[in-house]
């Protein structure tokens, strides 16, 4: 078995949530399966080692579930990306459009350092809304982007495209 299809085996595909016609990826079963969890982030970290890693970005909320242990595992910085008004320091923001109207992500002004070179972690790649505007935010603040690190892409989404000039990787694709 490789690694791919031991982390398919931990996601669960939910019919209809948030809403009618998404197939959701609950990633639940993965979290509760310490050896594989244990797995994941391990990969990660090998994969950055030895790169000059200065900090992970994490996106809110289940990036924050990857991220937080990778920062810890390769002894480097956790800055955080989040919804509008959660963070309570000052912010940069960036605003994306969505299907029907527009989101924006926020991070600390001092989240990450203007010479850093930084992986993006999240969950999910899914339209690559999400993570193309963290880029910019991360890339605002003169910091660079090394790679941006999912545990899943869906792929007929297209979220590759989005992130066109950065490296992606991702370990379970659909
Ligand atoms: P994007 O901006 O369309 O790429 O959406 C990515 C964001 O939506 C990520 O932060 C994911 O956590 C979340 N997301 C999208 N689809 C799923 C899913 O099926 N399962 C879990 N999270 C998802």
């Amino acid at each position: 078995e490789t690694l791919e299809e031991r982390i398919k085996a931990g996601i669960r595909d939910v019919p209809d949530f948030p809403e009618e016609g998404v197939i959701f990826k609950d990633i639940t079963p993965l979290l509760n399966c310490p050896e594989l969890f244990h797995e994941v982030i391990e990969h990660f970290r090998a994969r950055y080692e030895g790169r000059d890693i200065d900090h992970v970005v994490a996106i809110e909320s289940r990036g924050f579930l990857f991220g937080a242990p990778l920062a810890y595992a390769m002894g480097v910085g956790l800055s955080l990306v989040r919804k509008p008004n959660k963070l309570p320091h000052k912010t940069f923001g960036v605003d994306y459009a969505l299907e029907y109207g527009t989101d924006r992500v926020e991070m600390h002004v001092d989240g990450v350092d203007d010479d850093s070179r930084v992986v993006v972690v999240d969950d999910v790649l899914a339209t690559g809304g999400t993570a193309a505007a963290t880029c910019e935010l991360v890339e605002r603040c003169g910091a660079s982007v090394v790679e941006c690190a999912f545990l899943i892409e869906l792929d007929f989404l297209n979220g590759r495209e989005k992130l066109e000039g950065h490296e992606v990787h991702s370990l379970a694709v659909y």
